[in-house]
């Protein structure tokens, strides 16, 4: 039988006439749905929003995704361990856009872990200033000044809280 998936929206072929989702798609959503207490698990309804706003393309069986902050093109990964900060850096993985929302957005590993609950503007915002700051401290000893110039800026973006 003939589907159209409600994620990536190709057409895929299986037996089961009640089958929304293609194979690929459902593989990610049951990542993270399953009961491994280690995981943090997530709603099929949300994680298939984030999948589909994401979607980029199938090669060779395999599905890819758009990273929300840096449309980096990549892949989820089969396992289901929790990965460390510079593990795996370019694996996609779901963020909570906003702390305490619904909201999932899908990310490269290393820019979720970078960012943490720190909301997406604000993230921006503090990248952008560490940025520039790292870029004018090359490899000299760091002059106090430019680190209180620093420490007030980083003050305001995080005093906008919302
Ligand atoms: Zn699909």
């Amino acid at each position: 039988m003939k589907h159209k998936c409600d994620v990536c929206e190709e057409d895929f072929e299986d037996i089961d006439p009640n089958l929304q989702t293609c194979r690929q798609c459902q593989r990610i959503i049951n990542k993270y749905n399953n009961g491994s207490k280690k995981r943090k698990t997530y709603p099929p309804s949300e994680v298939k929003w984030a999948l589909r706003n994401a979607y980029s393309h199938k090669e060779n069986d395999n599905v890819y995704f758009k990273c929300e902050y840096t449309g980096i093109i990549s892949k989820f990964n089969d396992n289901s361990k929790t990965l460390g900060h510079f593990e795996e850096p370019f694996v996609l993985t779901l963020d909570h856009k906003y702390p305490n929302q619904k909201e999932l957005v899908v990310c490269l590993n290393i820019i979720n872990k970078m960012k943490g609950d720190i909301p997406p503007e604000q993230f921006k915002q503090i990248a952008i200033l560490l940025g520039d700051f790292f870029k004018q401290e090359t490899n000299k000893k760091i002059e106090p000044i430019k680190s209180q110039t620093l420490e007030m800026a980083l003050k305001d973006i995080c005093s906008l809280k919302k």
